[in-house]
């Protein structure tokens, strides 16, 4: 079913290539409204603003939907009892799309800005000016940082239990790391699979919500290694074990897996703006509402500095975005 909807995908954007060869050739003419990223924050931005008859034109990245297409099961998202985070995000998208908004399937490598426009340059080296930009960029998973990492990274190290977890052999025994709400998902997700999922978590409490804990803790396949950091991941040509140090008394003790998925959080997707956009320590943009300290630039969804980072806020704030560069394309015609 997940092979099905990247198909999807894929297809959606190779019919959107020839949209944007049309689209980019036309004209080298200022778009009113550019939408970086397609997470739940631009479509809904997108859907809003082609209804009140503008042309928004989101550039997607190389796979559009952001995080969520990533997601299993989604069941906090209204109107929804269950829905995958890849079927939701085709809706926005198809949605989006009959209202009128365009897709260009790249990624922006940067932005510069003069007085009356913004000018977005594309990893195709294409350049497009536009009026206003909204970055709904979310973000991206964090890394821990230890040895071995990098090397075994798509050798049995992932961020993504749903792409990767179908793809272990039946009775593996597998690791995951975190202690949100993402890590118990993902754990939950691969006892389907596994014989043995460790959760491996630095402290001692959990900070995912509670029915997710009471789910974990029903499961016994399931079994938390408490305050214990990774501090290795070993293999030949692929991951054998983890290397794990107890945060208490810093004993170290060697664990073996077959598959490691990291989930212990995100990191914004910020750096083609840093230049332009006051962001916080982490790099998030701050942001009043949707208006960032760059006149005509606007930020929606994860990407923002406090923002709750759950697909419906991202949705909410898409829209009010939209409201707001409506009324800022207004105030600059009038
Ligand atoms: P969170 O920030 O909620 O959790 C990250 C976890 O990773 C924490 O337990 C943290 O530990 C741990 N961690 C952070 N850095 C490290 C490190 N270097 N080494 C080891 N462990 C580390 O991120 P999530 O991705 O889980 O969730 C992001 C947001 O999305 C949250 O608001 C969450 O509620 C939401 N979400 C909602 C879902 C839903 O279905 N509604 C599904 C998935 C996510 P510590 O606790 O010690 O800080």
């Amino acid at each position: 079913m997940r092979t099905i909807c990247y198909d999807r995908i894929l297809f959606i954007a190779l019919r959107s290539k020839n949209v944007m060869v049309n689209t980019m050739s036309n004209a080298e003419n200022e778009k009113e409204v550019v939408i970086v990223g397609a997470g739940p924050a631009g479509l809904t931005c997108s859907i809003y603003l082609a209804r009140s008859g503008l042309v928004p034109v989101v550039f997607t990245g190389d796979v559009p939907g952001g995080q969520l297409i990533k997601t299993d099961v989604i069941e906090n998202f209204p109107g929804f009892h269950e829905v995958s985070g890849n079927d939701l995000m085709m809706k926005m998208m198809s949605q989006a799309e009959s209202l009128g908004a365009k897709f260009i399937y790249e990624r922006v490598d940067s932005i510069s800005r003069d007085d009356n426009h913004f000018r977005l340059k594309l990893n195709s080296g294409t350049e497009v000016d536009s009026r206003t930009v909204l970055i709904a960029t979310g973000a991206t998973h964090k890394k821990i940082g230890c040895p071995g990492e990098e090397e075994f990274t798509n050798k049995g190290v992932s961020w993504c239990a749903t792409c990767d977890g179908p793809l272990l052999k039946e009775n593996k025994r597998v690791a995951v790391v975190g202690g949100g709400n993402t890590a118990l998902m993902e754990a939950l997700f691969l006892s389907k699979f596994a014989s043995k999922v460790f959760l491996i978590h630095r402290r001692s409490a959990l900070r995912a919500d509670k029915i997710m804990q009471d789910r974990l803790f029903r499961n016994d396949k399931i079994e938390v290694i408490w305050n214990s950091e990774i501090v290795g991941i070993l293999g030949d040509n692929f991951l054998k074990s983890i290397l794990l140090m107890n945060s208490i008394d810093k004993s170290e003790s060697r664990l073996d897996v077959s598959g490691l998925f990291i989930a212990i959080g995100t990191v914004p997707v910020s750096s083609f703006v840093q230049n332009l956009v006051d962001t916080d320590e982490d790099g998030y943009i701050k942001a009043a509402n949707t208006l960032t300290s760059c006149n005509g630039m606007f930020a929606a969804g994860d990407v923002v500095s406090g923002s709750l980072k759950q697909a419906v806020f991202a949705a909410g704030n898409g829209a009010l975005a939209a409201k707001q560069i409506d009324e800022y394309l207004w105030m600059r015609l009038s």
